[in-house]
């Protein structure tokens, strides 16, 4: 892999944290840094050229993913689309709601539904499978007979990489009278979809997890689903969300989505082929493993060592030039297994050996090969 910022021999495989930025979105954003820096809200001629970009860049989006220019609303990212969607929904009028969501999303909906219940919204778990699946039963009895409830389902997740039938998952929801949002952070830009076919109301994306900028995401509403307006102060995206737009972000971001999208088939062979790679490597270095997951986003890989420490793997690879990620979050001196894992009931001696390494459209076989060598230099020392 090559890369300009880190040290060219470092092997960068958390891809699910954030993505290197695309060099074509890079160029197609310099312009708006420095030269057209017109505020898109100004009338005068200075600003046409930003205030086309804008609409382009929504467009380019919108097409991308199967929506109208005006469904999409800029953000600043996943977590802020994820907000928006629970909360614009909890409290687009006074009326108590319900809140139907799974107990492996991201923190971003279990703690924005938090914060509802905190106001007197009803907020209901729905329990996975040890694959990470979503019951499509559990969600049909969570949501019956409310009238008046938000089911909130992510479309992949970004520990163990499941990714969830959310057509018939969204059907469900419908049919029990709700409407569906889904946390689409970790599939948008890696594998097709329409949100009209899928007949989603609400979906959340983030421009950095698919070659994209940081600090720039998006939140499609479909028309006609009511959803109150998250930021005040402006007339912005439709007086839904205030504050200057993000001009050089959203051009970045529609450059890295339509370059992602028209080569998702070439992408996933690429991805897959090296997981093959990674996953010979360690069989053939007799290293014990289990994958965790199922119908896994490409290149995304949960593998559990056990009796391994995770955070011990994760810096002895960083060591050894190696980026990857933990399936745990570290709380203070004590290495707690995530609500991820307990969630699809692996025991505390997998659990604990977990990490998370997501490979992107910059790695290389030699970058794999470290890899499994890396973790079996580990284990087997
Ligand atoms: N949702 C999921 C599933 C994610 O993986 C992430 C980030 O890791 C987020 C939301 C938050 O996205 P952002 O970093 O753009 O705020």
């Amino acid at each position: 892999m090559t890369r300009s910022g880190a040290s060219r021999s470092r092997v960068y495989a958390d891809n699910a944290a954030t993505t290197r930025l695309s060099p074509l979105a890079y160029e197609r954003m310099l312009p708006f840094l420095c030269e057209e820096y017109g505020n898109p809200s100004q009338p005068y001629s200075f600003s046409r050229s930003s205030r086309r970009a804008l609409r382009q860049a929504r467009e380019a989006i919108a097409a991308c993913i199967g929506a109208d220019p005006d469904e999409i609303a800029f953000t600043s990212g996943g977590t802020e689309s994820d907000n928006w969607a629970i909360k614009g929904f909890a409290l687009a009028d006074a009326s108590p709601k319900r809140l139907v969501t799974s107990v492996i999303e991201h923190h971003a909906v279990l703690e924005s539904c938090a914060a509802m219940a905190r106001l007197g919204h009803e907020v209901v778990h729905v329990p996975v499978d040890g694959a990470g699946r979503i019951g499509c039963d559990a969600v049909k009895s969570a949501a019956r007979g409310s009238g008046n409830a938000l089911v909130s389902c992510m479309f992949a997740n970004n520990e163990i990489g499941t990714v969830q039938p959310i057509a018939e998952l969204c059907a469900v929801a419908h049919d029990a009278g709700a409407l569906f949002h889904t946390d689409a952070v970790q599939a948008v830009g890696h594998v097709p979809m329409d949100v009209h076919a899928l007949g989603v109301d609400f979906l959340s994306a983030s421009g950095h997890k698919f070659n994209g900028p940081r600090g720039i995401g998006f939140l499609y509403i479909r028309k006609g689903a009511a959803l109150s307006p998250y930021v005040s102060g402006g007339a912005q995206e439709s007086g839904r969300r205030a504050g200057t737009e993000n001009v050089a972000g959203a051009v970045g971001m529609a450059a890295a989505l339509e370059e992602n999208c028209s080569r998702f088939q070439e992408n996933a062979r690429q991805l897959e082929g090296l997981e093959r790679v990674l996953l010979e490597g360690l069989g053939r270095r007799g290293v014990a493993y289990q994958r965790n997951g199922t119908d896994w986003l490409p290149g995304l890989l949960s593998l559990s060592f056990p009796g391994a420490s995770g955070e011990m793997l994760l810096h002895r690879l960083d060591l050894m030039g190696i980026s990857i990620s933990t399936g745990s979050a570290c709380d203070g001196a004590k290495a707690q297994v995530s609500h991820v894992l307990r969630a699809i009931g692996l025991g505390e001696e997998w659990a604990g050996g977990t990490v998370r390494i997501s490979l992107g459209r910059d790695n290389t076989v030699d970058d794999v090969r470290r890899i499994a060598d890396g973790i079996a230099n580990v284990l087997k020392a």
